[in-house]
């Protein structure tokens, strides 16, 4: 009987010891990565009158751009649904001068009576200066990019300026860490806390919800 006690006694441990290491294990929440779906429209710009306007990325690029944009966005919880990929006539504006700045040129080519007021908004170009701008919508990127090579850097250059300008979507700024998503010209991908902490916050402005405390 006392051999048997002894057992019960053990086991009675061992199972408290595994109730306390499992209650003192870290929870994670859910509420903090919960997955947030921002919706995308993509339009292929075309010119005629302005071939450094027309872009020649095809469909099954923009998917495979957006597959990496995704696969970016994944350490923040945040994910870019492609919801339409259309084709947007430039309109013809006069050359570039030489006094102004090409993003602005560039702006002012772009139609927005196509775009949705509930999408974020992106436009493909062929050639810029910039890689690629956000200074309210749309966001315009540029199919050939230039820009350095860093360690851990995404192989897909245009989809890596795609998410570094959802980034500034989302409200962050640059950061010129070599291997960071929102440094300039490197194509780099990663975020720290508090970026991720910021995009989320914003993430949940646009899709009208209150962001935690
Ligand atoms: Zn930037």
């Amino acid at each position: 009987m006392i051999y048997v006690s002894e057992i019960i006694r053990v086991v009675a441990r061992l199972l408290i010891y595994i109730l306390l290491v499992v209650w003192a294990l870290p929870v994670h929440s859910d509420e903090s990565f919960s997955p947030l779906i921002l919706r995308v429209r993509v339009h292929l710009v075309r010119s005629i009158a302005n071939p450094r306007l027309q872009t020649t990325l095809k469909g099954t690029e923009i998917h495979d751009i957006f597959d990496e944009v995704n696969t970016i966005w994944s350490q923040a919880g945040i994910r870019f649904e492609l919801e339409k990929i259309d084709s947007v006539q430039a309109l013809n504006v006069a050359p570039k001068k030489w006094y102004m700045r090409d993003r602005d040129w560039v702006k002012a080519a772009i139609p927005t009576n196509q775009f949705c007021p509930t999408t974020i908004d992106v436009c493909f170009v062929k050639d810029m200066g910039p890689n690629g701008f956000f200074y309210g919508e749309p966001v315009v990127v540029c199919e050939k990019p230039e820009f350095h090579k860093v360690s851990g850097g995404s192989d897909n250059p245009v989809a890596r300026v795609t998410a570094h300008e959802l980034g500034h979507v989302l409200f962050l700024q640059h950061r010129q860490d070599r291997t960071n998503l929102m440094a300039s010209g490197k194509n780099g991908v990663s975020l720290n806390q508090q970026e991720i902490k910021d995009a989320r916050k914003r993430a949940l402005e646009i899709l009208g919800q209150t962001p935690q405390p």
